[in-house]
């Protein structure tokens, strides 16, 4: 069957498509994130100088605690930004 085998073609690669989309999707989140992990690493006074001498001990921004997550929230945030997860309260 022609017909046949030209479904299952289209099937295989339209498949093939979505995989490598969902892959390069997946690489491109990962490096934001790192690109992101970088930049903050690369400027660790710059948010804290705003704070001054603050009696405040909170830690400059609060990271999710999901693990498949780790979005760095702001310090006031209850719930993650990025999933929802209540963060605190
Ligand atoms: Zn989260």
């Amino acid at each position: 069957m022609v017909l046949g085998e030209a479904m299952m073609f289209l099937w295989g690669g339209g498949l093939l498509l979505l995989g490598i989309i969902g892959f390069f999707a997946v690489l491109l989140g990962a490096v934001a994130r790192i690109f992101r992990f970088v930049l903050r690493i690369a400027t660790p006074c710059g948010a804290d100088r705003r704070t001054g001498t603050a009696a405040v001990h909170r830690p400059p921004a609060v990271v999710c605690g999901n693990p498949r997550c780790g979005h760095t929230n702001r310090v006031d945030a209850r719930f993650c930004a990025r999933c929802g997860v209540r963060i605190r309260g």
